[in-house]
């Protein structure tokens, strides 16, 4: 078993500017004194400054060639080598980008071009794994599902005939949390997955917005289901060690006001931030539920409100459960983004309290 806070890493990532934050001549707010420091700037009053510190503070705003600069290579290394060598000791284990539109969720998590993120780049070492450990009394299943979580309704994003359907989450002792009637494909290779991400992409559910052309408005989850068997050859008996990697884009974070949403988007907007605020929400309790309590008293344990929605109920095991996490905070560096970038480092130095007690699935 392994607890405490080592289950929970939270990793903050500063893009550059992009093209509008450069046209708007936007000064920078936010430096990374230190490998695990992140220090913000109100842009209206220069003494006031907010600190925080974090698991990994990756700086991918110095130029390329600065040893500071974070690379998507810097990024697995630490990242996702994490999160395969937990799944591979067959831990649970998610791994979930958090910030504003346009902060860079989607490229660290899956990347852009040939700047492969930490999804394509976890499941290349992993089969890459598989094929080295090629043994007669060893055998490795991996089956993965994709869905996506729009206005509170779930969709199957391998299964288009299913596309508009909810699905609804389910809790059982033997799966744990699962998504009844969720499609799972067998797959042997990267390319597998890619083919199969790809078909589910066409059926994300994306809409234009001021902050970021095609910006998603969805929550995406891709579960990665990792068996290894291995047979006794003295008794022919079989054991399996079982994993499960949560692999989530979150829509973005920001308020309404900023994005020029109205109607149809507007209500969108409070859907999704109604999921991003029961996260919150969840993240608080267990945060607060993991604070030591007052010399000589006992503290009352706040109920953690997973039911809240579905966001929250998928991630139930990813948070204060029986996983390792690591939460990717996108920021922006520009001043323009102050607010919300301030908003993104103290959701995640909330989340940074919470202690998961990680045990593996062995059967
Ligand atoms: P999000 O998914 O949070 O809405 P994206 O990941 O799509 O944002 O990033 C928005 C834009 O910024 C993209 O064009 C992406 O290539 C660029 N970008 C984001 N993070 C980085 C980074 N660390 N280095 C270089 N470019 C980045
Ligand atoms: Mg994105």
């Amino acid at each position: 078993m392994s607890s405490g806070g080592d289950n929970v890493q939270i990793a903050v990532r500063m893009r550059p500017f992009n093209e509008r934050e450069l046209a708007l001549e936007s000064p920078a707010c936010v430096t990374m004194p230190t490998e695990h420091m992140v220090v913000v700037t109100d842009p209206t009053d220069g003494e006031k400054q907010h600190s925080f510190s974090f698991n990994y503070a990756y700086n991918s705003f110095v130029d390329a060639h600065d040893e500071a600069y974070a690379s998507q290579e810097k990024v697995f290394d630490d990242l996702g080598k994490a999160y395969l060598e937990a799944a591979w000791a067959g831990y649970n284990t998610s791994v979930f980008a958090y910030g504003q539109t346009g902060a860079g969720k989607s490229y660290s998590m899956s990347g852009y071009g040939e700047e492969l993120g930490i999804v394509p780049r976890g499941l290349r070492e992993l089969f890459a794994r598989i094929d080295a450990n090629q043994v007669d009394d060893l055998s490795f299943r991996v089956e993965v599902s994709y869905l996506e979580i729009y206005m509170e309704k779930i969709r199957d994003l391998f299964n288009p005939k299913q596309a508009v359907a909810s699905l609804k989450v389910r809790e059982s002792p033997k799966l744990g949390i699962f998504v009844e009637g969720l499609s799972r494909r067998a797959v042997t290779s990267y390319e597998d997955v890619e083919v199969l991400m790809e078909l589910g992409n066409t059926m994300r559910t994306v809409a234009q917005t001021n902050m970021n052309a095609t910006s998603s408005r969805s929550h995406s989850v891709l579960t990665i289901y990792l068996t290894q068997t291995r047979v006794d050859q003295a008794t022919m008996t079989a054991s399996d060690l079982t994993s499960k990697i949560n692999l989530i884009d979150l829509a973005g974070s920001e308020r309404q006001n900023k994005t020029g949403a109205t109607g149809k988007r507007l209500k969108e907007g409070s859907a999704i931030n109604q999921s991003l605020t029961a996260l919150g929400n969840v993240i608080e309790a267990l945060a607060d539920n993991c604070m030591p309590a007052e010399q000589g008293k006992r503290r009352r344990k706040r109920i953690v409100p997973y039911r809240d929605s579905a966001l929250t109920r998928i991630l139930q095991e990813s948070l204060g459960g029986n996983a390792k996490t690591i939460m990717v905070a996108a920021i922006s560096p520009a001043a323009d983004n102050y607010k919300e970038t301030l908003s993104t480092l103290r959701y995640a130095n909330r989340a940074s309290k919470i202690q998961n007690v990680a045990v593996i699935n062995e059967s």
